[in-house]
């Protein structure tokens, strides 16, 4: 029995980022068309040469995209809103770029506050945008009317697959599948049952298909993650009757039904049902299926076995992975494959020239996990003898993590294993503490602040920058951020703010900026991952156990309180968004790695608290999009992440306030673990929804306070005192007057000082105007 190799698809943006300064110079103007086309071919022949190179059978085509794939699938078969003009034929780059990013009039203004959002200044809006599935990639959300139809729109596919044929490399083209794209769309009203569209969509894939077998393609992989999510009947009929007519229209083409990010659970039936050729398990997040899948599929089901982490850096254990395929390689032929996509993966390890040699011993990046399957799938058809010294390579890697003192460390593994519930319960509960608090900070009704950062000018980074590079002293560089901080505790002074901050002038990222102070974290230098569109992310990697070897924020917040009267909010980052943000060790639960950020954040806060600090922030930005995509382990992860920020809140005194923060506002379905966190103060994003998302907390009877955002921060524009006097009116409607504060919706780290002075002077105002 043979055994091959596939990738489902490698990262696009290229191993120096080639394919972000190629986008970028073309929308500033400086280069055409025709230098983007030719950077885009370039960046795909490398992939499918290195790819090759390193071993695989079968490599993807059409992973590569400008932007954003699921926005090239709407471009395919013409969902192309109409405030976006109409389209004669193919869509062109111009109409798809207006989709992605706007059509802007005058001035980029492209904003990333690190929430996931962005904003243009432009006639046309992009198209939304929003989390594909648990990744931190975002996609644009296809968007549907009532009378929607489809036309193939792009020969993008077809042109790729030909493209690499042309290089000589056969390829199976990826296509996000017909029910997964309409699950990823929304209609333009609510009303539209998006899967009523299917039968209209179907003949468009069809097509595809068709001219793809024209083409000469063999296979073709078709992704329907849809498949690892909770479904209903109606959606898993909706898959037999997409399945059925694909084949029954091209019945030459042999379809490889590509599921990931966990298991087929209660699809797995339909799944099996579905008359493929092919089946991609994802058997790193949901190794249990296998077994059932085994016993399940039919023996001509050619099963592609996603053995080696798309998700994450760590090398694998090959010798366990070939213990668990062999005996299914002995009975029938198999490919193996990364999890997922290797588009959440960084490219090369070997550019990380200055990374810590034992820790990078430990690390795979994509090329480098391409070579794993390459090692596994010899050692499968030749025998391990064959790839020995590789497998010998692995295994020590293997030891060496699990026996390594920089990655073990008995005190902080006894410290978390803590039982004692008291360490995360504040000592009274939040009647009392609410009053400590009255008598300690003597606020007014309404009180006023900001969420923690002020505008990173130009010339707060060239500074920051320089520094890096050692261009100018540490005692220079902190005299520049001390003059910087004093300015804007002078400034919210002025403005009349009750609870001031220091602006973060410090802080180059809100989680790289603690992980660089706490121990078990690496930082790489060219490990980026595309975020959205042109914006790449470069997570830390959480590899140990965690400690605060020294204060982080402690001498910032001296500094800063020394410069005024008014309370002075101490500025932390939580411990679940420091986990969701980086790369995290695989050899432990998430939740244990969880609690240990959460102890060194705590014993932050507790120094905080010595040295004077009234109320302290820590913002949970990420908590919400840690959650689970089935609905069945909502409610651990939820347990046991209000308990870790609990542990980082809890070690106080009552008079001490906690605040927390959160960059969206849909909070119905997880309302009770929020509650369950007991901040005393919460601040969440509401400016654009008119506070109507304040209504899960009143039908809670959410007990504490809480901050509405009545600023978008996301938009240049300065909201009036009388539009933010409304929001609060409206607010005031939701909960009760003691319980608000009034503050924007998030950080104003992306927004100019031009804006935020006259916004945050509008915004005092309308607080005091509420308060007479
Ligand atoms: N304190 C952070 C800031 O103000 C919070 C950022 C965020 O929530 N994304 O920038
Ligand atoms: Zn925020």
């Amino acid at each position: 029995m043979t055994v091959q190799v596939a990738t489902l698809g490698f990262p696009r943006i290229g191993a120096r980022r080639e394919l972000k300064k190629a986008l970028e110079s073309f929308w500033a103007g400086t280069s055409t068309k025709a230098d983007l086309h030719q950077a885009a071919e370039h960046l795909r022949a490398e992939a499918w040469s290195r790819q090759k190179a390193q071993g695989a059978d079968i490599i993807p085509s059409n992973d590569f995209s400008f932007y954003d794939h699921v926005l090239d699938t709407s471009a395919m078969v013409g969902a192309v809103p109409e405030i976006y003009g109409k389209v004669d034929g193919n869509v062109d780059l111009t109409t798809y770029f207006a989709m992605a990013r706007g059509r802007q009039v005058k001035g980029e203004s492209h904003e990333d506050c690190g929430c996931g959002k962005h904003s243009h200044s432009s006639d046309v809006p992009a198209a939304e945008m929003t989390k594909w599935f648990d990744t931190n990639y975002h996609y644009l959300v296809p968007e549907f009317s009532a009378d929607q139809t489809f036309r193939l729109s792009s020969t993008k596919i077809i042109d790729e697959y030909r493209e690499a044929k042309e290089q000589g490399h056969d390829t199976r083209p990826v296509l996000l599948g017909p029910v997964s794209f309409l699950l990823l769309g929304k209609g333009r009203d609510a009303s539209l049952n998006r899967l009523d569209l299917l039968g209209s969509l179907l003949p468009v894939y069809a097509d595809v298909l068709t001219k793809l077998h024209e083409a000469g393609a063999q296979w073709v992989q078709i992704d329907e993650p849809a498949l690892v999510l909770d479904l209903e009947d109606a959606t898993q009929a909706a898959f037999k009757q997409a399945y059925q007519s694909l084949t029954q229209a091209v019945p030459a083409i042999k379809l490889l039904l590509t599921t990931y990010f966990g298991g087929l659970g209660h699809n797995l039936d339909t799944a099996l049902s579905l008359p493929v050729h092919g089946l991609h398990l994802d058997l790193v997040r949901a190794p249990e299926q296998l077994d059932t899948v085994l016993s399940k599929a039919h023996p001509d089901l050619l099963l592609s076995l996603g053995v080696i982490d798309g998700r994450n850096i760590w090398r694998a254990d090959l010798n366990a992975i070939l213990d668990r395929l062999e005996p299914i390689a002995a009975k029938r032929d198999i490919i193996i494959a990364p999890s997922c996509s290797l588009l959440h993966t960084p490219i090369d390890l070997e550019r990380e020239t200055t990374l810590d040699p034992e820790v990078k011993s430990w690390l795979a990046f994509a090329v480098q996990k391409i070579g794993e399957l390459s090692t596994l799938a010899k050692a499968l058809n030749q025998g391990r003898d064959a790839v020995r010294a590789a497998l010998d390579e692995s295994a020590a890697a293997v030891k060496s993590r699990k026996n390594s003192v920089r990655i073990h460390n008995t005190a902080v593994k006894e410290r978390a294993a803590q039982k004692d519930a008291s360490l995360a319960k504040r000592l009274s509960p939040f009647p009392v503490r609410q009053k400590a608090q009255e008598e300690a900070l003597h606020l007014p009704l309404f009180p006023t602040t900001t969420i923690g950062s002020f505008p990173q000018t130009k010339e707060v980074r060239q500074a920051r920058a320089k520094h890096a590079k050692k261009e100018i002293s540490t005692a220079d560089y902190e005299a520049f951020l001390k003059e910087q901080t004093a300015s804007a505790i002078k400034w919210q002074e002025e403005t009349g703010l009750d609870v001031l901050v220091h602006g973060e002038f410090e802080r180059n990222d809100m989680v790289q900026y603690f992980g660089e102070q706490l121990s078990g974290f690496v930082f790489t230098k060219h490990a980026w991952v595309q975020s959205y569109g042109s914006r790449y992310v470069r997570p830390p990697i959480i590899y140990g156990d965690v400690t605060r070897p020294a204060p982080m924020t402690l001498d910032w917040w001296k500094y800063a309180q020394s410069c005024t009267q008014k309370p002075l909010k101490g500025m932390l980052t939580g411990p679940v968004t420091i986990l969701n943000w980086s790369f995290v060790r695989d050899d432990q639960p998430r939740s244990e790695t969880c609690r240990q950020i959460a102890f060194a954040i705590r014993d932050e806060v507790q120094d905080l608290e010595k040295a004077g600090c009234p109320v302290i922030q820590i913002d949970e930005a990420a908590l919400r999009e840690g959650l689970p995509l089935r609905r069945q382990d909502w409610k651990t992860y939820l347990d046991w992440a209000v308990e870790s920020f609990r542990i980082t809140s809890s070690g106080v005194q009552d008079k001490t306030q906690i605040h927390t923060h959160m960059c969206y506002s849909e909070f119905n379905d997880i309302i009770e673990s929020i509650a369950a966190m007991d901040a005393d103060v919460i601040s969440i994003e509401t400016a654009r929804s008119k506070m109507e998302l304040l209504e899960a907390f009143t039908d809670h009877h959410y007990p504490a306070e809480i901050g509405p955002g009545v600023y978008d921060i996301h938009s240049p524009r300065i909201p009036t005192v009388s539009e933010m006097a409304d929001l609060l009116v409206a607010a005031e409607k939701k909960v009760s007057r003691r319980q608000l504060w009034v503050n924007p919706d998030c950080g104003l780290k992306t927004r100019r000082w031009e804006e935020v002075r006259p916004a945050i002077a509008n915004l005092v105002a309308a607080a005091r105007e509420l308060r007479g």
